[in-house]
């Protein structure tokens, strides 16, 4: 059965605008929405990544909990789990292992399995997954320089990663297109090798 992963954040679900309505409330200072256009947003609170940990830590679980999921896709992943082998698979902490169940189930996403961890390439090798969705381009470079195609939740920073292996989405409703004829090719090749 062709494999899917699909990331929680920024892909499945709106992240940045959570992060930054909680971190504006810790460090009373008011970034605008457009601020999360950057992948980095935490800089414009003067904090380097350490510093931005730290206060992910203290404050993640009302971040993952406060997230909406993006139009469609409750609705699309439902439809994918019908027809392919799904697994959720993010880079959060496994401190954030329970909020994240959690919100799944409020928001009735289903999944066959989830993962947390940051190396997603040597996952998705080990699980034989066969296309990742997830937002960020140094995942995309990975994968798309390693063989592997991979589809790309379009964001505003990662609009400069383009690959003849990366599948571009706007939105959730594209992605059921994408992946049948992914998974058709996938289909046709295995066929070919037979030959
Ligand atoms: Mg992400």
């Amino acid at each position: 059965m062709y494999h899917i992963a699909i990331d929680l954040d920024n892909t499945l679900l709106n992240t940045s605008k959570a992060s930054i309505s909680q971190f504006n409330k810790l460090t009373g200072i008011d970034l605008f929405p457009t601020d999360e256009n950057h992948y980095r947003y935490y800089e414009f609170y003067g904090w380097n990544e350490e510093m931005y940990e730290v206060a992910y830590e203290q404050i993640g679980n009302e971040i993952h909990w406060q997230s909406d999921p993006y139009p469609y896709a409750v609705e699309v992943v439902k439809k994918l789990f019908r027809t392919y082998q799904l697994t959720i698979l993010t880079a959060r902490p496994d401190l954030f292992y329970d909020v994240t169940l959690k919100w799944l189930q409020f928001h009735d996403i289903p999944f066959h399995d989830i993962v947390f961890e940051r190396e997603k390439f040597r996952i998705c090798e080990s699980l034989n997954i066969d296309m990742l969705i997830d937002d960020a381009p140094h995942y995309a470079m990975e994968f798309s320089s390693k063989g592997k195609r991979f589809m790309i939740m379009d964001q505003p920073y990662n609009r400069n990663i383009n690959h003849n292996l990366i599948h571009r989405v706007t939105e959730w409703k594209e992605v059921i297109g994408i992946l049948s004829e992914c998974c058709e090719t996938k289909l046709q090749n295995s066929k070919l090798s037979k030959i």
